[in-house]
């Protein structure tokens, strides 16, 4: 029997985004209980649990699992206590393993360490030894760094965007894992950085050049490749290493890992223009909806909760009130103080608020707005995107005249219809839908008419240059200008 252990420990966080991550963000699973999390979720831990779970010769041994919202930078006691109980589970499991499959996101950044993925993946090899394969699961929007890339043996990662492979990218890795162990494949990993940070709708994998990309990277895994990706970093998350880079794991094959990491990042340094999102101002955006004759949807992608930013924006919301939109408004909105203010007066009654900033209110000052309190909630639905429950603290639906605000506790992810129809909702019945997520109105909002990416202010702003990256490598486009690309390739292992 094979011994396969499964680890997991995923967040993605926003640096800009001024509310540390606490350890009570994250659910945390150990044994069987990492196992029933994912038995019905869309993650890659449930793919990889499928592909090891048939095989009649594995044993499949949950150890643990940690899984958070994005949001602000990881406090460092949290990071702390949960290093410290999967290291002590991983040594408790380490005996006789013969395989680990470790789900990551890539884009954690915590106080004091900022390479949280590489930091527990040297303590994981330092446990297991140099002889068992580690092979990981990563996001697309990961910062694979030079430590993880030295303390694993090969990786696995999405090739959608916006992401809808995450079972497929669990089970791409556990069966490359299973290659590994099996038939002994050495994979040598080649990687080549792009000093590039990206952004916008050519990134869309169904439609735009960044999907062209990742559709070679695929034809590679076909024949010469037992991996291929080409990341992007989450442009919010400032660590050092932050940049895009192309990734190609061959078995053994050296020169053609490089030859094929080379030509990828190439072509994608070439492309770096096009992928660069397309702002509207929000004035602009306004008036063009006042004119629309069925739904539009504004993206208030720099206060995406997904990405890590806060949700508390109001910035539309000023925008629409100060210019008079007169259609109707459904948006949601991060504000706990509102959302206890409005269970306290109960249904139907009419309250003088301050709305949003109550997270980062340097960037957003709270909005004096009078609201009707038409419906309060316990914020738990199902996420449409993948299936996970929601938990959003408590909730109110806020009616100011023409305008509904979804109000929410917590920042949980904003990604499809899930909190407006978990309220009585349907966003088909409003003129204008704020979606505070970058990708989703291409997959969830369809019916609308056309799509704003509005440029407002936020944690999470595609408008790179103003966000005022400190940490990363520079020069780094678009951050600064003429910036050069010397391509240069790494291998691993050395
Ligand atoms: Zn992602």
């Amino acid at each position: 029997m094979r011994r396969i252990l499964v680890l997991q420990c995923e967040q993605e966080i926003s640096s800009f985004n001024p509310v540390p991550t606490e350890y009570e963000s994250f659910s945390i699973a150990m044994g069987e209980a990492l196992i029933e999390a994912n038995r019905q979720a869309d993650t890659c831990v449930r793919g990889a649990l499928d592909v090891l779970g048939a095989r009649s010769d594995v044993t499949v041994v949950p150890v643990y699992g940690a899984k958070a919202p994005s949001g602000g930078v990881l406090r460092a006691d949290a990071f702390r206590r949960i290093k410290g109980d999967l290291l002590a589970a991983l040594r408790e499991h380490a005996q006789g393993a013969d395989g680990l499959y470790f789900s990551l996101h890539g884009a954690m950044g915590a106080e004091g360490e900022l390479d949280p993925e590489g930091h527990l993946l040297e303590a994981a090899r330092g446990i297991l030894g140099p002889d068992v394969p580690i092979v990981t699961s990563l996001d697309l929007h990961g910062i694979l760094t030079a430590r993880m890339l030295r303390n694993m043996t090969a990786t696995a990662v999405y090739h959608t965007y916006p992401h809808e492979d995450f079972i497929d990218t669990g089970a791409r890795a556990a069966r490359l894992l299973l290659r590994i162990i099996d038939t002994g494949a050495r994979p040598v990993m080649a990687r080549v950085k792009v000093p590039a940070l990206v952004r916008g709708p050519e990134l869309f994998t169904k439609s735009g050049c960044y999907g062209e990309i990742i559709r070679n990277a695929k034809r590679l895994e076909a024949n010469v490749a037992l991996a291929a990706a080409m990341l992007i970093g989450n442009p919010f998350t400032d660590v050092p290493e932050l940049c895009s880079q192309s990734l190609v794991i061959t078995d053994g094959d050296v020169d053609a890992a490089k030859r094929e990491a080379l030509a990828m990042a190439v072509g994608f340094w070439r492309q770096r223009e096009r992928m660069r999102a397309p702002l509207v101002s929000l004035d602009g955006a306004i008036e063009a909806a006042k004119t629309a004759t069925a739904p539009v949807t504004f993206t208030d992608a720099a206060d995406a909760p997904s990405s890590g930013a806060s949700g508390d924006s109001n910035a539309i919301l000023k925008g629409l009130l100060q210019r008079g939109y007169p259609g109707r408004v459904l948006m949601p909105i991060v504000d706990a103080p509102a959302v206890e203010r409005a269970h306290a007066a109960g249904v139907g009654a009419r309250l003088q608020l301050a709305i949003g900033g109550s997270l980062d209110p340097e960037r957003f000052p709270p909005l004096p707005v009078e609201v009707r309190v038409a419906m309060l909630g316990e914020g738990r639905w199902r996420h449409e995107v993948n299936g996970l429950m929601a938990n959003a603290g408590r909730t109110a639906v806020l009616e100011a005249d023409n305008i509904t605000l979804i109000v929410i506790s917590r920042p949980v992810h904003l990604m499809d219809r899930g909190v407006f129809l978990a309220h009585g909702h349907d966003p088909r019945d409003f003129d204008l839908i704020v979606i505070k997520s970058p990708g989703a109105y291409s997959r969830f909002f369809t019916f609308a008419e056309e799509n704003f990416v509005v440029d407002v202010p936020g944690a999470t702003s595609a408008n790179l240059p103003l966000l005022g990256h400190k940490v990363c490598a520079r020069p780094m486009f678009p951050l600064d200008p003429d910036v050069v690309f010397e391509p240069e390739v790494e291998v691993y292992p050395a």
